[in-house]
């Protein structure tokens, strides 16, 4: 691409760094912003300074916050008995969205994978450990992603936890609200007869 400005072309270089962003994407983003009014752009810039400076992690979870216990840790209302452990900031938003969690979260930070050079000690396993030797703890609820790579991390967490007094669980797998089931691949409909609910729990749910 041949640039008629270098701050346009740099503009459009940092822009095409952003995941899913082609160059021609970034250019067309770029020129859109110039033709906003300086507010704007201003405001756009602002927010993400001020996002990368001012942003915590918080002490307890490792969710991303404005301070250094978040909310949620914060909050007298969460049962701390029960922790649900998740890869990131999204699956705790997603599962607040459901509003049928009341327990605190443990933000791992990623999943281990061998093949992109994430091992346990890239991620808040200890911290998740040490927690658990407390003694606050009743319940993990593994929340991970349904792949081999959320597998190992369950695996390793649990095999840490080994001899300690808490439950572990994992969150179901099976057939999705609203699906056929004929539809359904073998692995899911064979977990969804095995990890099968009492008919009355099935009930509550909904
Ligand atoms: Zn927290």
């Amino acid at each position: 691409m041949d640039f008629s400005s270098k701050l346009l072309e740099n503009a459009v270089y940092e822009m095409s760094q952003l995941p899913g962003i082609g160059k021609r994407t970034a250019l067309r983003l770029v020129l859109h912003l110039l033709k906003q009014p300086n507010e704007r752009t201003k405001g756009l810039t602002t927010a993400l300074s001020n996002l990368r400076e001012g942003i915590k992690l918080c002490e307890n979870c490792h969710n991303i916050s404005d301070v250094q216990l978040c909310e949620l840790c914060a909050s007298s209302k969460r049962d701390r008995s029960l922790i649900c452990v998740v890869e990131d900031i999204r699956d705790v938003m997603a599962i607040e969205n459901t509003s049928q969690y009341n327990g605190l979260y443990h933000v791992l930070g990623g999943k281990i994978s061998p093949m992109e050079g994430v091992g346990p000690q890239e991620l808040t396993i200890g911290s998740l450990v040490k927690k658990a030797k407390s003694g606050e703890i009743k319940e993990l609820i593994f929340a991970l992603s349904s792949t081999m790579e959320g597998d190992t991390t369950n695996f390793y967490i649990y095999k840490q936890l080994e001899g300690l007094d808490i439950n572990t669980s994992t969150i179901a797998r099976g057939i999705a609200v609203g699906d056929e089931l004929e539809y359904a691949d073998e692995v899911t409909l064979g977990r969804s007869i095995l990890n099968r609910i009492p008919f009355e729990g099935s009930l509550k749910a909904n």
